[in-house]
Formats: C-alpha cells, sequence, structure tokens
C-alpha cells in the first residue's frame, strides 16, 4: 500500500521499519477470516487490516481518538494474522509502534492508567506477586464458586530433584508467574531434560522476560527487564550454557526478540543478539533430543486434548511440534476444532478485556472438551491458568505428561 510518513518519522528506525511492513500489505484482507476479535465483533476496525490502516493513518499525522485506542487494545497480539497474510506482513512489530504513539497522544482515564500500573507492579515481582497469591490460596476454600475459580490451588514445590551433572548444560529461565502458580512445570522440565542428558542451572538474578511491560507499552521498563536478565545469565552463557530454554510458550518470543529490541543499545546490542540466537522453547529442545529407550508408554490417561498457545504456533510457528512429541510417544491427540484461535488469554488481555476474553475462553473449552479428553495440555501458563478454573478436564503444561514417562531410579 502507498504510505505517507511524516518526515520526522521517516527519520527515525521505528519510522522505516513501520514505512516497510506498511508498504508490504496489500490491502487483500486474507488476515480477517482468522482474526478472533473480527469474528467476534464482526467490526472491520477489529480486523488486522482495519487495525493497519488505523496505525497507518496516525503515523501519517492524523489525530488518534479514544477510539482508535480501544480497536488497538482489543487486539490480542496472537499473531494469526501473521501466519494467514500471504504477503509476510509483521504485523505485531507496526502493532507496537502504533499502540506506543497512541499512549502518549490519547491519555487513558485514571481508573484506567492505575489498573495498568498495579498489573506492571505486581505481576512481573514474584516478590510482590507470590504473597499476594498464597493470601488468596489461604482464603479459597471459603470463597463462593465464582471467585475460587480466578485462583488457582496451590502446588507444593517437591524438593527431589536429579542431581546428576550431565556435560550438557542449559540455562533454564524462571520467568515471573509461573514459579508460584505452577512450580511443578519447571521441576518437570529439569528431570525430563535430566533423563535427555542435560542439566539445567538457573540464575538468582533473572526474572520477569519482560513481555508484559513491553505489551502494556512500558518500553522503557520492558528494557530494563531484558538488560537485568542478561547481566544474570551472561556468567552461565560464558562458561558454556548451550542454550536458554523456555517453559512458557509466551515469553520464548520476547528472548527471541532481545536482539532486535536492544540493538541501538551500545552496552548491551552484542550480549542481546547473542541470547536470541541461544533462546530455545522448550519444545524444541525436546523435539530435537533422541527419546528412543528414554521414555515409558502411558498406561493411564492418554486422550489429550492440546491447546497450542498462539505464542507457539503464530509467534514461533512451531505448530505440530508438541503433538509430534506427544503421539510419538504414545498419547492419543484428540481433534481440536479451530485450533487456529487464542484462547482469550493473551498476557493481561483476560483482565484489561474481560468480556472478549470469556467469549473466546468458552469457545476454546467447547472446542477441547468436544471429545472428553483425560487431559488438556497447553504449553503456557498464561492459557493454562485462563482455562483451568473453568475446564472439566485437568489443564497441564505437556512437559509434565513426559514425567510420568521416566523410568524410576533404582537406588
Ligand atoms: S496484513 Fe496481509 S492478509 Fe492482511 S490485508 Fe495486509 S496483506 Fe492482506
Ligand atoms: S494479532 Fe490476533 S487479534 Fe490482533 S489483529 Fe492479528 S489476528 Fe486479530
Amino acid at each position: 500500500m502507498q504510505t505517507s510518513l511524516t518526515q520526522a518519522l521517516l527519520q527515525t528506525r521505528t519510522g522505516m521499519e513501520a514505512d516497510e511492513i506498511l508498504r508490504n500489505c496489500v490491502h487483500c484482507g486474507f488476515c480477517n477470516a482468522t482474526c478472533p476479535t473480527y469474528q467476534l465483533t464482526g467490526d472491520e476496525l477489529d480486523g488486522p487490516r482495519g487495525r493497519i490502516y488505523q496505525i497507518k493513518q496516525v503515523l501519517e499525522g492524523h489525530a488518534p481518538t479514544a477510539r482508535t485506542r480501544l480497536h488497538l487494545d482489543r487486539c490480542l497480539t496472537c499473531r494469526a494474522c501473521e501466519t494467514t497474510c500471504p504477503s509476510g506482513v509483521d504485523y505485531h512489530r507496526l502493532l507496537d509502534t502504533g499502540r506506543e504513539l497512541i499512549e502518549q497522544a490519547v491519555p487513558r482515564p485514571l481508573h484506567a492508567r492505575l489498573l495498568r500500573r498495579a498489573l506492571r507492579f505486581i505481576l512481573p515481582w514474584p516478590a510482590r506477586f507470590t504473597p499476594l497469591l498464597r493470601l488468596g490460596q489461604s482464603v479459597r476454600p471459603l470463597l463462593p464458586t465464582v471467585l475460587k475459580r480466578q485462583i488457582p490451588a496451590r502446588h507444593k514445590a517437591d524438593a527431589a530433584l536429579p542431581l546428576t551433572q550431565h556435560t550438557r548444560r542449559m540455562l533454564l529461565l524462571d520467568g515471573c508467574v509461573q514459579p508460584a502458580l505452577a512450580p511443578q512445570i519447571n521441576q518437570a522440565t529439569r528431570r525430563v531434560l535430566d533423563a535427555l542428558g542435560i542439566t539445567t542451572v538457573t540464575a538468582a538474578d533473572s526474572g520477569c522476560c519482560g513481555a508484559l511491560s513491553q505489551h502494556l507499552s512500558a518500553t522503557k521498563e520492558a528494557r530494563g527487564f531484558m538488560r537485568r536478565n542478561i547481566d544474570a545469565w551472561w556468567p552461565q552463557i560464558e562458561a558454556g550454557a548451550e542454550a536458554i530454554v523456555v517453559t512458557a510458550s509466551g515469553c520464548t518470543p520476547m528472548l527471541q526478540d532481545y536482539g532486535r529490541l536492544l540493538v541501538d543499545d551500545a552496552d548491551y546490542a552484542d550480549k542481546a543478539a547473542r541470547v536470541t540466537a541461544l533462546t530455545r522453547d522448550i519444545s524444541e529442545v525436546v523435539a530435537a533430543a533422541d527419546k528412543t529407550a528414554v521414555f515409558a508408554a502411558p498406561h493411564s490417561h492418554r486422550r489429550i486434548a492440546f491447546h497450542s498457545p498462539c505464542s507457539l504456533q503464530h509467534a514461533q510457528r512451531r505448530g505440530g511440534t508438541v503433538e509430534g512429541i506427544l503421539t510419538g510417544l504414545g498419547y492419543e491427540l484428540l481433534p481440536v476444532a479451530n485450533s487456529h484461535l487464542c484462547c482469550g488469554s493473551a498476557g493481561t488481555y483476560s483482565i484489561l478485556q474481560p468480556r472478549l476474553a470469556t467469549q473466546l475462553r468458552d469457545n476454546k473449552l467447547a472446542a477441547l472438551q468436544a471429545d472428553q479428553p483425560d487431559i488438556i495440555a497447553t504449553a503456557n501458563i498464561g492459557c493454562l491458568s485462563h482455562l483451568a478454573g473453568h475446564a472439566a478436564a485437568p489443564v497441564r503444561h505437556w512437559i509434565e505428561l513426559l514425567e510420568p514417562l521416566i523410568p524410576q531410579k533404582e537406588h
């Protein structure tokens, strides 16, 4: 499409990148067919083509309104449109730029600013999030069902982790909310990787990957999280860690973007590029490993409905990887209708856009439970938490399904 961005913007790297992305779009509208919000509202402005047009107008100097901000807020950043687009339009990068500009041009009402600030103040910080979660969990039995569903039951950490030291070593991202909500995910990962001959290490000072701040247009804050992680991981990287493994598929694309996001930072650009090169989703690591003679066949709970998070199938383009691992090990994968659609979790979306998020969750659960699975499996803590409170079957991270297949070591 033709563009006429302001000269001031075209002098910047962001402006040049946005211009290039816009020029790739031929306005065909194929992307609308797979956009979850367009499907729900039927409004062109709630589809990717309409959002691209609204961002283009802002970049060309037209003043945005609260309405423009609403249509961009309703975007899940699920990137289904990118998978569908025949022209390779890098929509999410354009969205980040558009959101940041509109955030500055159209200030939000006080209550909305306070809510966003509270989310950024609590969720990325385990020392703040964990006590609040524990408080909620302590009164959970007394709460009515509607509130109980919002607070997951507590999973106790299991201290008996593998101690074997292998030659192969990988860094494991702890992240922000996952250790408190579901410590069993990284515990299962450590055991599975140990069975595959890989020792996992963590860096005490690392934390949130920065995605939450980035998606709330707090880009300076996001870069702070990135630099802190790089500093925390660097000694292990220099000591020979061969990869940074991520078990929350929503965090993997963020780490894979560190190189691009810190490209102008003279002190961190090279290190960030190295982090990007080393980042591996856990599905990639397990898929590449030789699993023959490592795992036994499952005895029970074999029928699995897998919800492939958008961050796995669209952002990472790893659709089919987990499904291949599970079927290869003997699980039965049930068909799931509209598996390309988002479940509505999308980071903080379920809190900030509850009406649309609830519709998407209910649709997703209906599709996942159509054949009455033993277990619903997924690959991201956000999707897991969003679905679990309302699902009839238990919802687990897929790596947890591999743990019981590891033969017990004889003592
Ligand atoms: S983003 Fe891609 S699919 Fe959507 S209108 Fe543009 S070119 Fe067509
Ligand atoms: S990222 Fe998802 S919700 Fe946003 S425009 Fe693309 S398909 Fe629609």
